[in-house]
């Protein structure tokens, strides 16, 4: 027998080992699609319930779609080595056909486990390559620039499986399923409004997102919290959980651009071809992220740039750091892309650097605290991505980065002029329009009526000083990038500027 081990490559279309573990079913055996549910992962501080029901929205598609052509997925709970070694002891299992991960240090260490658990029971182990990433340490394997990746991806054909008769190449199940209330349940408490899981989510998104119209104004749409639910993808977290593949979502593209080209002038095909570029820059950024991590997955315990080590404040207990983490940081911004995060998972990209400048520049609080909280409040925690652009973010990871300090008023006034998304999440100013929605004498303290019929407190005054902070803060990155340990007072001037590099601007 075969196992189609899914971990986060929770599909079926354009998905190698699948395709290759169906290719093979003559050779080793009928195919049995497997999740284990590892309590060792499921307990990780950075896995959150609204991951877990995510994935369990997800699972339940699948299962739903493996059912329709002929075959059964199996899930259960446990370590993968021992879950492996009790299906073995049943069905004995001849190869097992999965995707290579980039993820957090246990899930590596589980990897490398089942591999050895396979070298020692004679059990063929197929990992393919996910996202372009080249495993560390394979100097075998060469490493494709994005457009050679891209031209690959789009002109490869994607292997879905729908409409290949495949019920005879399936394996019945050695065990029942798990039921649901026997998995451990993560921390924390799920988003009311987040995206939901499954492949038929995905689909409606691609359905809105990949056409002329969307892709042309995705640059004009993107930064503004007001127009960028609508403006973005909103595909991150499918693509996290590999529900679908970035292949699929550069074929997408590429698709749109070709249809413009059947009926477009020569203007108007260059300006669509400049805008999918844009987009398509945001999935190298993704790819080389995802690398950086695979390279160097230490970065999810340690900073890059050793001498920031300790400099930061690292007390999570530290009422500031509280008053960030809960969107009560007196700076109206800010605190409603914190809130709009807790409601829905999901923020745009400005606003996430946003507000991770605000806790590690104006806070100065420790980067790695800082994308430990935030890894349980993004729906799509990627932590290939999400560990090293916020060591971008915080300047520790190299000084070519320079340094992004985001003023939280600028970033209120060039975004949220008129006060929308402010007065969406923070109700106590539910009833301040703009410019007084801006004007911090004016927030602080104040108390809609509404917010207080719903029990909310007054408005809190700015909890901290942000331009002093933001000085000081551009002063002493700068210092500690060049390799300088001093840490300097606060009433020198500063002479850095922000980035525009890795596009975080
Ligand atoms: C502090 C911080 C933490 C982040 N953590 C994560 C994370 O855990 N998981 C995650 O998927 N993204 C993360 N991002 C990147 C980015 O914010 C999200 O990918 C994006 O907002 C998701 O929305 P979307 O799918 O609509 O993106 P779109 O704007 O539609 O972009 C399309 C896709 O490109 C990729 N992408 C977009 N921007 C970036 C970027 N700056 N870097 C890398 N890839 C990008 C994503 O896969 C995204 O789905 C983080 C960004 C910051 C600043």
């Amino acid at each position: 027998m075969q196992v189609f081990l899914l971990k986060r490559n929770l599909r079926l279309q354009d998905s190698d080992p699948f395709y290759e573990a169906m290719r093979g079913y003559r050779r080793f055996g009928p195919v049995l699609p497997l999740y284990i549910h590892e309590p060792s992962i499921i307990r990780q501080p950075d896995i959150c319930l609204q991951h877990q029901n995510f994935i369990f929205e997800t699972l339940d598609e699948l299962s739903q779609e493996i059912r329709s052509i002929g075959g059964k997925l199996l899930e259960l709970v446990g370590e993968a080595v021992p879950t492996l070694d009790v299906i073995h002891q049943i069905a004995p299992i001849a190869r097992i056909c999965t995707h290579q991960e980039t993820t957090q240090g246990v899930q590596y260490e589980r990897d490398k486990a089942v591999r050895k658990w396979c070298s020692r029971n004679s059990v063929k182990l197929v990992e393919f390559q996910q996202d372009g990433v080249v495993r560390a340490g394979c100097r075998d394997q060469k490493k494709q620039t994005f457009p050679e990746y891209f031209a690959d991806s789009v002109n490869r054909e994607l292997k879905d499986p729908g409409g290949i008769d495949l019920g005879v190449r399936f394996a019945s199940t050695p065990l029942p399923s798990a039921p649901r209330v026997t998995i451990p349940r993560a921390q924390g408490y799920d988003r009311p409004f987040r995206q939901r899981g499954g492949r038929s989510e995905a689909e409606k998104l691609f359905k809105d997102f990949f056409s002329v119209g969307s892709i042309n104004s995705y640059p004009f749409k993107l930064s503004s919290p007001n127009t960028a639910w609508e403006g973005c993808s909103r595909i991150s977290a499918y693509l996290s959980y590999g529900i679908v593949s970035d292949r699929a979502v550069m074929k997408a593209i590429d698709d749109v651009v070709s249809s413009g080209h059947s009926y477009m002038d020569a203007a108007a095909f260059e300006k669509l071809q400049g805008r999918a570029r844009f987009y398509l820059d945001r999935l190298m950024w993704r790819r080389n992220y995802l690398q950086m991590f695979e390279d160097d997955p230490t970065l999810e315990h340690r900073h890059a740039l050793s001498q920031f080590d300790g400099v930061r404040i690292s007390d999570r207990e530290d009422p500031l750091f509280k008053a960030w983490q809960s969107g009560r940081t007196g700076f109206p911004f800010i605190d409603a892309c914190v809130r709009c995060l807790k409601e829905t998972g999901w923020l745009n990209m400005r606003g996430r650097a946003a507000i991770t400048s605000f806790a590690t520049m104006n806070l100065w609080h420790d980067s790695l605290n800082v994308a430990a909280f935030l890894a349980g409040e993004f729906l799509d925690y990627m932590p290939g991505i999400h560990w090293p652009i916020i060591q971008v973010v915080s300047g520790t990871a190299s000084p070519q980065n320079g340094i992004m300090v985001y003023c939280p008023m600028k970033q209120a006034l060039d975004h949220d002029k008129d006060g929308v998304f402010i007065r969406k999440y923070v109700p106590e100013l539910s009833d301040l329009q703009a410019p007084h929605i801006h004007d911090l004498s004016r927030t602080t303290n104040h108390l809609s009526d509404l917010a207080r019929r719903s029990g909310f407190l007054p408005y809190p005054a700015p909890i901290v000083d942000h331009i002093a902070t933001a000085r000081v803060a551009k002063k002493r990155v700068s210092y500690l990038q060049k390799g300088k340990v001093e840490v300097l007072s606060q009433d020198h001037e500063s002479s850095s500027t922000s980035s525009v590099q890795l596009g975080l601007l």
